[in-house]
């Protein structure tokens, strides 16, 4: 395939060409896993951040005299920086180490890490020492460090009584057990489906059935992994696999998480109430843009209004598909939506999501990625070769600007055994001016590129991959703060994802697709009228969509809205669906929530993603559609949203930048932009949660 070699090779070039008089990383900061650490070795390193964080907490118990910032707050930013280290570690390497022995004792030292920054949120010589700072000199960012990490404390609970806040230590801890068990057990379940005859393959691409030997016993065995379910959800012809699929992608970790989904509901809920909220939805929105409970419920009805009409619409348009070989029917199970929309995408939108593939193999796609972000951003990038990684298939790269390098990025894009299933952006240490650049990493589960297979993507797979890269870039842009606690995405959780939702936008773009989508067997540039059907096409669903986001975060605001006691798992995960979605759920969809990886970390914040779409398609009006790489609003958007990082509230952050409050009319126009312009199409109503 000398083609895609071609396509890569121009990238790298173009690259290089900004990059080639970088400077080296400080010798202070190597890669990541530069020490190839054993276990023992792991334990050592985390054990050794540990200790930093109790030194700078002695620290600042020794000071005599005036609190100043110099030997108050930066000992404090000390400890916070080697605490978010620490757990960003050990998190990273229990959802991604090869051997399980390693993954079993970083998911322990992830319980220790947490064990000792719920100490620090609860040490009240700590809590005093900040109240008592002079910062009427302190620049405006650092002020509003001071007065957030205030409040964070009071949440955490530093302020009541010391029989209290040992409960709360032992409730924390007990949570942070909780939360790594629940992800644990989803990941360590692959949800695997055997299949006797090929036959039962009919429908998916080539290179599917090719990937897809029997195993030993005769079988072919499909797991639950995104790059092997999404397809044949969408794709097979039969009937059967497609639901066997289904349920055993719902039912993954069930019934092991559904205890320690109770118990974990249990814990929050003696939290909030000890600290005097009503609920732990209440407790949780305290600190995040969204302030209480019941601006989530009044927010999730708002979005059930706003996209029921349309909705109902694209339901429409499935159930006549359906009926072409169901003349009876009047329902759609959840299941079908998948090939269901790829059946209306055909007929009505003339786009076959198949005919794209061919354009977008793994490894373009992940040159067009980068050359995106680096025309949008600014930057350059550059591969460091030959870093050690816990993986081969990992690499490493460089952030540059100016000729320096501003950051470091990993990359651990394919599926492994044991590996976290989903695909996300993690932060690997906090960039502080100065002192420690900015690392993250991306964690995803794309197909792999080999000899004989090019790894060809989905254009989902595409907008996923510069969606978490989006994650990456915000971190690191926001990474240049002059505290720890204010860098990257340490602002209100409810707003992150707004720049990754926008930053999807970019790969509707023919100018941005044509510049990497290239056949990767005749070198053939994506056509023009392709990417018009295909935009057309994707559009279709959104309102589907929404309406099953919507019954996401429902479930997710429910069983935090009050008592655990009145929560029954499976009722109120059918009823959520019935009630937002149109698609009938099976009885399997009952447990779904064992396997509904966000509860355990969003908890009742699931609302994000649709908040935050709200937000990001608000932004992304200020950009030129037709090309929007565009003018000044880039760069006002580099300044005015990501590099603040933390530093101020997040309803600044869009203030500033948008002149005004966010508001959902550009929400309005995308959601329904397929019956804006022309004929419809659907995106598959994913009950797949996003990161
Ligand atoms: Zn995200």
């Amino acid at each position: 395939m000398p083609v895609v070699v071609r396509a890569a090779c121009v990238f790298a070039l173009a690259l290089l060409a900004q990059t080639a008089q970088a400077q080296k990383p400080p010798p202070s900061q190597p890669p990541l896993w530069s020490t190839k650490p054993d276990i023992a070795a792991f334990e050592r390193m985390e054990n050794a951040r540990l200790a930093s964080v109790q030194r700078a907490i002695q620290q600042i118990a020794a000071v005599k005299g005036t609190r100043t910032i110099e030997n108050t707050l930066a000992p404090y930013d000390e400890a916070t920086r080697q605490l978010n280290a620490a757990s960003y570690f050990s998190s990273l390497m229990q959802q991604v180490h090869p051997d399980a022995a390693f993954r079993d004792a970083a998911t322990a030292m992830t319980t220790k890490v947490s064990s000792a920054s719920t100490a620090l949120s609860l040490n009240r010589d700590v809590y005093k020492a900040l109240t008592s700072l002079e910062v009427s000199k302190a620049d405006a960012a650092t002020r509003y460090y001071i007065q957030r990490q205030l409040l964070e404390f009071r949440l955490a609970g530093v302020d009541k009584d010391d029989a209290t806040r040992v409960k709360l230590k032992r409730l924390e801890d007990q949570l942070t057990t909780d939360q790594s068990m629940f992800d644990r057990n989803i990941s360590d379940d692959p949800g695997i489906v055997a299949v006797t005859a090929v036959s039962e393959l009919a429908g998916l691409p080539q290179d599917y059935i090719d990937n897809h030997k029997p195993g030993a016993d005769g079988k072919i065995h499909i797991t639950t992994n995104y790059p092997d379910l999404f397809p044949a959800l969408s794709f097979a012809q039969s009937d059967g696999l497609r639901r066997r699929l289904w349920e055993a992608w719902t039912a993954r970790a069930y019934p092991k998480n559904r205890d320690v989904l109770e118990n974990m509901m249990q814990t929050r809920y003696e939290i909030a109430t000890l600290l005097g909220y009503s609920s732990w939805a209440d407790y949780n929105a305290a600190d995040k843009m969204m302030g209480n409970g019941r601006n989530i419920a009044a927010f999730i009805e708002q979005l059930r209004a706003a996209s029921r009409p349309m909705a109902e619409r694209e339901f429409a348009m499935l159930l006549a598909e359906k009926r072409k070989t169901n003349p009876d029917a009047v329902e759609i199970l959840d299941y079908e939506s998948f090939r269901l929309s790829e059946l209306v995408r055909r007929s009505q939108y003339n786009f076959d999501s198949e005919s794209v593939r061919p354009y977008l193999p793994y490894n373009s796609v992940k040159q067009g990625i980068l050359a995106t972000a680096a025309t949008l951003f600014h930057v350059g990038f550059r591969q460091e070769l030959n870093a050690p990684a816990w993986d081969p298939a990992v690499e490493t790269w460089d952030v540059i600007e100016n000729r320096k390098m501003i950051g470091r990025f990993y990359l651990d894009m394919h599926p492994r055994a044991g590996k976290y299933s989903h695909d996300q952006m993690a932060a690997v240490l906090d960039g502080i001016r100065g002192k420690q650049l900015p690392e993250a990493i991306l964690v995803c589960n794309f197909p792999e590129p080999t000899a004989s297979d090019p790894g060809l993507m989905s254009y989902e797979d595409v907008v996923n991959f510069f969606h978490e890269f989006g994650h990456l870039m915000h971190h690191i842009l926001g990474g240049q703060q002059q505290w720890a606690g204010i860098s990257g995405l340490s602002m209100e959780g409810d707003f992150i994802e707004a720049p990754s939702q926008m930053l999807e936008e970019w790969m509707h773009s023919p100018q941005v697709l044509a510049a990497f989508a290239h056949h990767y067997k005749t070198g053939e540039v994506i056509p023009a009228d392709l990417v018009t059907r295909m935009n057309r096409a994707s559009a279709f669903g959104r309102a589907g969509e929404v309406a099953l986001q919507n019954a996401l975060a429902a479930i997710s605001y429910d069983i935090y809205k009050d008592s655990p006691r009145d929560v029954e798992l499976d009722a109120v995960t059918l009823r959520e669906f019935r009630h937002y979605t149109l698609l009938v759920p099976l009885a399997s969809d009952a447990h779904f929530y064992a396997n509904f990886t966000h509860l355990g970390s969003y908890s009742s914040a699931y609302y994000t993603y649709m908040w935050d779409k709200v937000i990001a398609e608000d932004f992304f009006q200020q950009f030129d559609r037709t090309d929007p790489f565009a003018g000044d609003a880039p760069k006002r958007y580099r300044r005015l949203v990501l590099e603040p990082g933390g530093s101020m509230s997040a309803n600044d952050l869009v203030k500033n930048f948008l002149g005004r409050p966010q508001n959902t009319r550009a929400f309005q126009q995308w959601m329904g932009e397929e019956f804006a312009s022309e004929p419809p199409s659907e995106k598959p109503s994913v009950p797949s949660t996003r990161h």
